[in-house]
This record gives C-alpha cells, structure tokens and sequence, in this order.
C-alpha cells in the first residue's frame, strides 16, 4: 500500500488509449518493457519488448489486452487478476482488497470502475445508503453498542450500502493534541471490527481522508444563516458549556451536513441530541435542490430509539468514563463500578424492603434492553424487585456478569486489532478511497451547479 495521495480511477476507455499511445511508441520507438514484472526493478525497464508478463506466475500476458473492456482479467495460468496499471505502465497481476486493486509490481492503489460499478450495483439493489459517524474521543462504550453499532451491523447483513466513519475533523473543536486524535481514531476503527461490524460489507474510513468533505462543507456554508446555526441546541451547548467557542463549532453542523449529503445517504441512524443538525443538513439539500437544480438526496432521519443510561441516569458517554461501561471493561471492572455508582430505587432503604423496577435508575433500565428477546426472564427481575426478594447488589452483579457475557467475545476482537495496526490503516486507508470515490462525484455537480468552473 503506498501513493496514499492518489486515488486514480481506472477507466477502460482511457487505460486504453494510454495502452495505445504506449504501444505505438513502442512499435515507432522503442517498444514496451520486458521482464519488468518478473522483478520489477529499474533496471528491467530499460529492455524493451511488447511482452508483457503476470507477476505472480510469469506467464507471458500480452494479448490479453485487446479491447477497452479487457482492463481486469484474470491469468490463464494462476488466476491471478491482471490489470494494465496505469502509473507504471504495465501489464501485471493486481491483489484485490475490499474492492481496491493494487498494483503488485509498483503498489500503487486503484479505485476501479468495477468498485465504482459495485458499489454503485449495491446502491442500486439495496434499500438505502447508510451514513453514520462518531467522534474520535475514546473508547466505544455499551450505550453505543446497544443503541447505534447492533443497528448498524443489520443495516449491513441486509446489504444497504453503509458508510461508518470516524469524525477525526468533528474531534478537533474539543481536543487539541495531535498523539490523542490520530491514536483515537484508530482505536474507534478498532472498536468498530471489534464491535462486528465488517469492513468487507461496510466502508469503514476516516473523515479527513475525504478532502472533498470540507470544499463541500464550504460551499453548503454560502447558503446557511449564520442566525440559524447559532440557535441549534447543539451549538447553544457549547455556549453554555465552553469559554470560547470556535468558528470551529459553528460550523459542525454545516460540516456534518456535508458529511451526509456527500455520499448521498438516504438514511442517517443518530441520537436524539444529533436530530437538529440532521434536519439542517435535510433543509439544506432542499434549499441548495431549489436553488440550484437538484443535487443531493434529501435524506431521512433514523432516529436511535434505545438509551442506555450511565449509572446516574445520565446518557453513557465515552468522555465520562467514570458513568459509563467500556467495551473493553472486564468483569470486576463492570462489577465494580456497578456496584460503587449504579444508582438504583432510591425509595429502598433495606435488601428486603419491596423495590419498584421502573424507578430504578440505571440497572433495570439496562437489563430491558439486554432482556428484549426473553420476557420471561425479565419478568422474574421485575417480580423479585417488587416482592422485595431480589437485593440491589446481586442484581447489579448479575447484570454485570450479563454485560461481561455480551462484551467479552469484543474484546477478545480488539485485543488482536490492536496487535494488527497495520491491518487497521489499511482498511482506513482503502475505505478512505472508496468514500473520497463516491463524494467526489457529487462534488463534481455541486461544482459545477454552483458555477465554479476548473481552470
Ligand atoms: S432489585 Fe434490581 S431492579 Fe430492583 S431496584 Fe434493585 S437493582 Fe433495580
């Protein structure tokens, strides 16, 4: 994996055309390279023939090359696939990594029309195009399991086109040092596969590696009030919340507009608190539809119906950690921090005394969610509770050995993941190229609706 700043697309037509230049300076001058997929070195490029060879097998591969249409074929001797790369100019064997194809004799990375095609194909036959993101500001934790990364791994077995990214750019309005959002959001990627989801279903990249985001971003910024944006709860927040706020923060909503309407989502799952800035993002693919000719989808809202509370009743959250339960919490850890925090019927003063499940704060409300599929035994918590037969203690325990039965397969996962960095950046890597793929397509029409031509 190199070339990381190219994300060339291969065309047919033109590998063809540069094919034909190529070979017909190689019939008037000098002809094409031999032997160059055998080491791939230099010094073979400086000896010159119209052969052409697979890398892997050595079989001789020219001729395979004969239409526009011949750009991804397969060795007749290994099966290898072979591709006429268009950055060293050969015919060689490629490796095929969620849908890139990268060139085994310079590794240069490609986006190719049969990626676009693919993904264009599950866009097509799939109900929606799925766009979710989250910050790079630690470690997942249960409530966004439960609540937003279990949905998301059905909205990929049902073969939606999904994109889940990790908002490395969104993490910069609240952290400031560079070791902690690069290790981040590596460790949220992490936490992603280790979570379930699976990089071959799913584009997994990171925010930054889609520039064409924040040119997007800017444009939609012409055509929002500023008045508009600083009424938005989530803009309020930061106001009541923070000393300075940074233009930074007025701009998250317009950057998470662009975010959506980028790749075109159909359908955006977030958390009741997101809900305003994804109607900016609705209202605005309507105004800018309006005003400059359709463009953007206009999006729906999947509003996230399932809220696991910290141990106060407060919204789990990754910066508090002391109220929430990490995936990669070990069972004293959940036991512990139940046990010493959850606060549960606070009208019972005795283990005996009868408790009240739907005034207990943050241990029933868990096991509901836990328990969806088996009534049954919810109902035994709720009747032993009421009968005052079941203690606050051995209850949190229990719970706590539940969530330690849920997690523990996650962090077994992501234990390996962090021994697989390398692994990891790749996937950010390639599922970076695929994202950039799809929004800067519909950048090309924002352009050129808004008039902004290239010179
Ligand atoms: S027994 Fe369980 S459900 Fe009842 S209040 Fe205590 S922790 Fe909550």
């Amino acid at each position: 994996m190199n070339n990381k700043n190219i994300t060339p697309t291969v065309n047919p037509d033109e590998i063809f055309r540069i094919m034909q230049e190529d070979a017909s300076k190689a019939t008037i001058q000098t002809g094409w390279t031999q032997g160059v997929a055998r080491s791939g070195s230099e010094k073979d490029s400086s000896s010159r023939s119209l052969k052409l060879h697979c890398t892997k097998c050595n079989i001789d591969t020219a001729g395979i090359y004969k239409r526009a249409t011949d750009t991804e074929r397969r060795c007749p001797r290994c099966d290898s696939l072979l591709m006429y790369c268009p950055a060293c100019r050969h015919a060689v064997s490629a490796t095929e990594k969620f849908s890139i194809l990268s060139c085994d004799r310079c590794l240069t990375d490609y986006v190719t029309n049969m990626t676009v095609e693919y993904l264009a194909s599950r866009d097509r036959s799939s109900r929606e195009i799925i766009l979710s993101g989250i910050r790079a500001t630690g470690t997942l934790h249960l409530g966004i399991y439960l609540g937003a990364i279990r949905q998301f791994i059905e909205y990929e077995l049902r073969d939606n086109l999904c994109m889940y990214f990790i908002a490395d750019w969104h993490t910069l309005t609240t952290c400031h040092d560079p070791r902690k959002v690069s290790l981040n959001t590596l460790a949220v990627a992490m936490d992603y596969m280790a979570a379930g989801l699976n990089p071959e279903r799913s584009i997994i990249y990171a925010q930054s590696s889609v520039p064409e985001t924040a040119e997007l971003a800017l444009c939609l910024s012409m055509i929002q009030s500023k008045n508009k944006l600083e009424d938005l709860p989530t803009v309020k927040d930061v106001v009541r919340n923070s000393e300075t706020m940074s233009m930074g923060h007025l701009q998250y909503p317009v950057l998470m507009a662009a975010d959506i309407l980028g790749p075109k989502a159909t359908l955006v799952p977030v958390g009741s608190d997101q809900i305003p800035n994804v109607e900016l993002a609705r209202d605005l693919a309507d105004k800018f539809n309006r005003q400059f000719g359709q463009t953007f989808t206009v999006p729906r809202i999947g509003s996230r119906t399932i809220k696991i509370p910290g141990f106060k009743g407060e919204k789990m959250s990754e910066s508090r950690t002391e109220s929430s339960i990490s995936l990669q919490d070990r069972l004293e850890d959940i036991s512990d921090k139940y046990t010493r925090f959850g606060i549960t019927d606070t009208g019972r003063r005795t283990r005996n005394d009868p408790g009240n499940p739907n005034n207990c704060v943050s241990v029933y409300p868990v096991f509901k969610v836990l328990r969806e599929d088996k009534p049954d035994a919810l109902r035994v918590i709720e009747n032993e509770c009421l009968s005052g037969t079941r203690g606050c203690k051995e209850c949190k325990l229990e719970l706590a050995r539940e969530i330690d039965d849920l997690i523990a397969p996650f962090r077994e996962r992501r234990i390996k993941l962090a021994n697989q960095q390398k692994y990891v950046e790749e996937i950010l890597h390639y599922g970076g190229m695929k994202a950039r793929e799809i929004v800067r397509c519909t950048l090309e029409e924002v352009r050129e609706n808004m008039g902004i031509v290239s010179f």
